[in-house]
């Protein structure tokens, strides 16, 4: 009896310490995140893992709320680029930003399963789905996961519609890539045509580089694959993966 006694006692206090653990993992989160509409309240939103209008066609795991989290540099920079494509003419329109590594989990179990093409049609028509993990469309780790990292585009406050990239958020191929038709350094276009058949103009080249432009004017590094996607350079959680849920940063939600 005395040891059924201490046996309760002793997982009562496991259970305690690693509630606890949890808990303070989650302030920790929490004290060094900021959502992005507290910190750039002129960036719309639209977060598409959120919703079923993705490459998955459904809702991804642990986002519980269409909002963006980011770290607070992340954050503190991107008002920075904000600021300065207002001054433009354009505002910021964010896909996704911090991701929780249970998301990226659930992307990996999608690709393995080769025989779900539901949105083959609207982001990977010209490719096999079976080559995303070869090709690195998907990878078990994301740069999104340390929360400096967005995937954006502009929003033109003239015509009231997304500046016309080119090609889509999340658009599997060589057509995403900024180098495609240009030199995104020197920005400069020169034309061509993927393997598919598909091409940009100097226009669509042009407007990604707007984008492109402000974000590394403000601190951003751009990726070679996705002409949406922008890291900070100085990320201050460069080798932490984080597994909070997408939802709002409020102390009581934490227990949900
Ligand atoms: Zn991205």
């Amino acid at each position: 009896m005395k040891s059924i006694r201490l046996a309760l006692l002793v997982s009562l206090a496991l259970s305690v310490s690693a509630c606890c653990g949890k808990r303070a993992a989650d302030r920790a989160f929490e004290a060094a995140f900021v959502s992005l509409t507290d910190a750039v309240p002129d960036a719309i939103l639209e977060i598409r893992y959120f919703s079923t209008y993705n490459f998955v066609g459904e809702r991804i795991d642990g986002y519980r709320e269409p909002v963006a989290l980011l770290t607070r540099e992340a954050a503190e920079a991107l008002r920075a680029v904000s600021d300065d494509v207002i001054a433009q003419g354009y505002r910021l329109k964010v896909y996704d930003a911090y991701r929780p590594q249970c998301a990226v989990d659930h992307f990996v179990r999608w690709a393995a399963d080769t025989a779900d093409v539901r949105m083959k049609a609207f982001f990977y028509p010209d490719l096999d789905k079976g080559v995303l993990f070869e090709q690195e469309y998907i990878m078990a780790k994301s740069g999104h996961t340390r929360g400096s990292t967005v995937d954006l585009t502009l929003f033109d406050m003239a015509t009231e519609k997304e500046l016309d990239m080119g090609g889509t958020f999340d658009w599997f191929g060589p057509e995403s890539h900024p180098a495609f038709c240009g030199d995104p350094e020197a920005g400069e276009y020169a034309g061509g045509v993927s393997p598919a058949g598909r091409t940009i103009t100097p226009e669509q080249f042009a407007n990604r580089m707007i984008l492109r432009r402000a974000m590394v004017r403000h601190g951003f590094r751009a990726l070679d694959s996705e002409w949406w996607h922008f890291t900070l350079v100085d990320e201050p959680y460069k080798d932490t993966y984080f597994n909070y849920p997408v939802k709002p940063l409020h102390r009581r939600s934490s227990r949900r």
